[in-house]
């Protein structure tokens, strides 16, 4: 059997790997236009915490190792599902039994006259991340305020004296907290000397010497030394027209990372896959999302029959200080209990349905999430869906207290039994290069607290 998987990103990386632990005799094949790396800790390295060469997932000789034959620094370019074969930038055909397509996304770089000009940094790729720490930004300003742009936030912050956020939505995070909770964290932002535009639509982007001015539509003009773009992705596809793969959002795929073209998987950010909580097939670009995916397509694409359960909604983010996390269907108003005391910075909610928790959000600063490890209790209640039956009550009058009822709904053995692949682990901890940091020893702390018996 000859895999060839396309991407050498988080869910190209978790495919080759589970291929090989699978079938061991397989050839594999990768084709990928840029090195193996994680653009989660791109962040990391803007705030100049970790060197570049800690953001690379996979070398030559782990994937010399895995018996990979690797196309690097080639793009796939069309495919032709009824010969088998994709074709390289380089005009060289590659047969398949299998294909992965785990093409992930670049970035949407939106119809703003001057948005691909000079001193515009959209921040997706290593490329994009190196440009940035490259330039000078003692005035920055981030255009589009989510998910991404908040992922950099600290690291921008940290090198820049001065930074704007623009919005053009009414409300900053406006696809992961609900207007009470992105009103905390914008006043948040602005004591801490961030300014905060929303409803601010950049009309023109320009320069005046070496900086940039950006003109917005009510007039005003912002005048900074860099901009960084944030304003959306969108998922490599383009090459995959005549191929009669269809695509909606992205490429649709079945629990079984099927696209609608047989021997022809898709996962990761290019995928439209299942919902965990039954919802319309969705995007999820998330890098846990990609590994799943990148995981089960491989088990299928190895002959097992592996059915994924669905992604569930999930936004966790940390910068300057706060936490803000959204799970499942958040954005509903309709049953919900509701905790919010903003001069501490603090806001909860959980939505329910019956006694069942199917959405929540989290703000706070790390003390008051993190430190008490509610994003995970909570995040462990949504995804197993235990009803809490009576414990729902208690839970309205102590918003604050998730442990108890997380405890006794026996949330926390569900998800202990809860595997992708029954009986086997990821082995790679996401590190595939010799000097990779040292793992420690697997241990299973939670069996401690939930199975058996006490011991002294
Ligand atoms: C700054 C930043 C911060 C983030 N923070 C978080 C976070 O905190 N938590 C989180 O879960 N996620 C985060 N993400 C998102 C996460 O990185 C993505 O969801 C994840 O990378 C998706 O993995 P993937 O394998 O699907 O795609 P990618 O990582 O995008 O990998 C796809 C690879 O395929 C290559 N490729 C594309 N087309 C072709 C072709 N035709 N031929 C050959 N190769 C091709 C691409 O160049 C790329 O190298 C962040 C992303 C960024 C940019």
């Amino acid at each position: 059997m000859r895999h060839v998987v396309v991407g050498a990103g988080p869910a190209g990386l978790a495919a080759i790997e589970t291929l090989r632990a699978l079938d061991p005799a397989a050839e594999i094949a990768l084709v990928c236009d840029e090195p193996a790396y994680a653009r989660m800790v791109l962040p990391y390295f803007i705030e100049g915490k970790i060197e570049e060469r800690a953001v690379f997932t996979a070398d030559e000789t782990w994937l010399d190792g895995q018996g990979v034959e690797v196309h690097g620094g080639r793009r796939v370019e069309a495919i032709e599902p009824d010969a088998r074969t994709v074709a390289l930038d380089d005009g060289t055909p590659l047969a398949y039994d299998r294909l992965l397509l785990a093409t992930g996304s670049r970035v949407r770089v939106p119809a703003i006259p001057g948005a691909d000009g000079e001193g515009v940094v959209p921040m997706w790729t290593l490329e994009h991340a190196r440009g940035w720490r490259g330039r000078g930004h003692d005035e920055t300003a981030i255009v589009g305020a989510g998910f991404i742009a908040f992922t950099i936030l600290d690291g921008v912050a940290a090198r820049s004296r001065k930074l704007t956020f623009l919005e053009i939505e009414p409300q900053i995070l406006p696809r992961m907290l609900d207007a009470p909770a992105s009103a905390l964290v914008a006043a948040h932002l602005a004591d801490l000397g961030i300014d905060v535009r929303v409803s601010a639509r950049v009309a023109e982007i320009g320069t005046q010497g070496a900086r940039s001015v950006l003109r917005l539509e009510d007039g005003d003009d912002l005048i900074c030394d860099s901009v960084i773009l944030a304003t959306g992705i969108r998922p490599n596809v383009d090459f995959l027209q005549g191929s009669g793969i269809e695509v909606d959002d992205a490429i649709v795929v079945d629990e079984r990372m099927r696209t609608t073209v047989p021997d022809v998987f898709a996962a990761g950010d290019v995928a439209q896959g299942p919902d965990l909580l039954g919802g319309a097939r969705g995007v999820r670009a998330i890098q846990p999302v990609a590994v799943d995916h990148g995981r089960v397509a491989a088990a299928n694409m190895a002959g097992e029959d592996v059915r994924y359960e669905g992604a569930l909604v999930m936004n966790i983010l940390a910068a300057q200080g706060l936490e803000a996390s959204s799970f499942g269907h958040w954005e509903r108003d309709d049953d919900v209990t509701v905790v919010s005391n903003p001069a501490n910075r603090i806001y909860r909610k959980y939505v329910w349905e019956g006694g069942r928790l199917v959405g929540g959000i989290l703000v706070g600063p790390t003390v008051a999430v993190t430190g008490l490890n509610d994003v995970g209790m909570l995040k462990g209640l949504i995804q197993t869906g235990v009803d809490l039956g009576s414990w729902r009550g208690w839970l309205e009058e102590n918003p604050l207290e998730l442990r108890r009822p997380f405890v006794a709904s026996g949330a926390a053995t569900r998800l202990l039994e809860s595997t992708l692949l029954a009986g086997r682990a990821s082995t790679g901890g996401g590190f595939r290069w010799p000097a990779a940091p040292a793992r420690r020893p697997r241990r299973d702390p939670h069996a401690t607290l939930v199975g058996g018996s006490p011991r002294a």
